[in-house]
């Protein structure tokens, strides 16, 4: 089915919600502004997240929302974790060298930080993170990886991700374990949209089957 897949990170592979709600609601307070509950969160976040600033904190520079979000984010105490069935997920992919990259918008040095500290880095080849818009990288990833995008998946939570697996012409894979409603997600018409890596990863073990 696919012999290279590209991950998203936050709310795919990890679980890092409460600590980026706790960052975002820091920063809007820091502006005044009132601060979202997990459901208002989830409907109103969205990638690039320069977009979410602009609409919601019109005007403020975005480096200076920036600094303010990582700082808070690193002293929020709420911890990060790995989503249920991520690990048996990439130990799969890794078993059939199905090659595995990250494609995320999360800051590198917070990025690189939970990598090691959950023992992920091993099961990629190379990771981009800092990627504002991920259209923007996405092509640069394909070329320099001489992936064929046929055989090609980008697995994300947000509309952004499958937004941006259209753009650089490979499958989308849209999951219910992050930030975004199932409406929404479905409204961007995604070629899969499954609960979790578990239901990925049973999709794959059927169409393996299927040719095999
Ligand atoms: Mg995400």
């Amino acid at each position: 089915m696919y012999q290279n897949l590209i991950f998203d990170w936050s709310g795919t592979l990890v679980d890092d919600m409460g600590p980026t709600i706790e960052a975002t609601n820091r920063v809007f307070s820091i502006y005044g502004k009132a601060a979202l509950d997990r459901d208002e969160f989830r409907r109103l976040f969205r990638l690039p997240y320069s977009e979410f600033y602009e609409e919601h904190l019109p005007g403020v520079r975005l480096d200076e929302l920036e600094n303010h979000f990582r700082k808070a984010f690193a002293e929020s105490q709420v911890p990060v974790t790995i989503l249920p069935h991520a690990r048996e997920k990439l130990d799969w992919c890794m078993e059939r060298e199905i090659r595995c990259f990250v494609l995320t918008s999360m800051d590198t040095a917070t990025f690189e930080q939970q990598l090691d500290e959950l023992d992920m880095r091993r099961y990629f080849e190379a990771t981009y993170s800092g990627a504002v818009d991920k259209r923007q990288v996405i092509g640069k990833l394909l070329d320099h990886h001489e992936l064929d995008v046929k055989q090609t998946a980008f697995v994300g939570d947000m509309t952004h991700d499958v937004v941006t697996a259209k753009h650089g012409g490979v499958s989308s894979v849209a999951l219910l374990t992050g930030y975004t409603h199932k409406e929404v997600l479905d409204s961007h018409d995604p070629d899969w949209l499954l609960d979790d890596l578990l239901a990925f990863r049973q999709l794959m073990e059927q169409h393996s089957s299927a040719s095999s």
